[in-house]
């Protein structure tokens, strides 16, 4: 019953530079039995380091479950920690020299310019998992809680397993807000179920964030059958809150400054309440304040103090019914 347990680190995507080397693109894969396929992908985007940090951790857990105990891994686990390797490589976001966002390159063309292949190869790759999960860490300028987004396209299926997956929040994005080129799309509407989870901020890992979804994800990855019944997972603490379009305010920045921000994130705040404010680093006066429009959580806070007009500050979800 119990097949041989393996962990072996794969190219799965090769490409040859203009000079010498290739770039080879690798995942680590823990073989255990023949049963579900499920795989995290994380580094998309450059600046995003949370997901690397998450497939180390799953890797240790892995690691540990396949030598305590052998054939408890009843399917496999593919773990992508760093796909775009160039960016990666040069602190950049998108995928330098072609300019592009990786995540909007989907469901690629395999022989089409390098985001395009890379993204096929992606795409070939995972179709046919049981559940992907791929892991955002926002950016540089914002400070998110542990979150997944959901087309409402397919929340019959993906939100039941959200629910499992130990975050703070369930967004629920509306089918016009819903960018059609990203894996998470590209993959779900070819029948691959993929969840997109978003937390902490660009360019730092949060271990705490991390553990609260690793603990999610082997959670899930448990209920697929991926494991055998009496494996024990981490424990699930955290039950998620529920937002839309419709509660979710967006706080934007009334003067050009520097941010300063009163209020913790990741906290109930009143209507009316400071949230930060925008001072000027040439006088001595405050220029405008951010406050809360509604008793709600203060989920997404501004993390990089240099902001312009316009600039998103906060985002703070409403509670449905009224109470805080
Ligand atoms: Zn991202």
């Amino acid at each position: 019953m119990s097949a041989p347990q393996s962990m072996k680190i794969e190219t799965f995507f090769t490409i040859e530079m203009p000079y010498r080397e290739r770039m080879d693109i690798r995942r680590t894969v823990f073989t255990g039995g023949d049963g579900p396929r499920v795989a995290v992908t994380a580094g998309i985007h450059g600046d995003e380091l949370e997901g690397l940090y998450v497939c180390h951790r799953l890797a240790v857990w892995l690691d540990e479950l396949q030598r305590t105990s052998p054939g408890a891994l009843r399917g496999s686990v593919e773990l992508y920690p760093a796909i775009n390797t160039l960016g990666l490589d040069t602190l950049t976001r998108g995928l330098p020299v072609f300019d592009t966002d990786l995540n909007r390159a989907f469901p690629g063309s395999p022989g089409g310019p390098l985001p395009e292949r890379l993204a096929a190869a992606l795409m070939t790759e995972l179709s046919g998992a049981a559940l992907v999960v791929d892991i955002h860490a926002s950016n540089i300028y914002l400070r998110e809680i542990p979150q997944v987004r959901i087309n409402q396209e397919f929340d019959d299926l993906l939100v039941p397993i959200a629910q499992r997956m130990n975050l703070d929040l369930i967004w629920l994005h509306g089918a016009a807000t819903v960018l059609e080129t990203t894996v998470a799309h590209s993959l779900n509407s070819c029948g691959t179920p993929c969840l997109v989870a978003e937390m902490g901020v660009g360019m730092r890992i949060t271990p705490e964030y991390c553990d609260q979804l690793v603990a999610g994800i082997l959670t899930v990855w448990k209920d697929l059958g991926a494991f055998a019944p009496d494996v024990v997972v981490p424990v699930v603490d955290h039950a998620p809150l529920i937002a839309d379009d419709s509660n979710v305010h967006y706080l934007n920045a009334q003067t050009s400054g520097m941010f300063i921000p009163a209020a913790a994130h990741w906290t109930d705040v009143r209507c009316g309440e400071i949230l930060g404010t925008i001072v000027s680093p040439f006088r001595s006066e405050i220029l405008s304040e951010v406050r809360s429009p509604v008793d709600g959580v203060l989920f997404t806070l501004r993390e990089y103090p240099l902001v312009y007009e316009g600039s998103l500050m906060a985002r703070v979800m409403a509670r449905k019914g009224g109470r805080s």
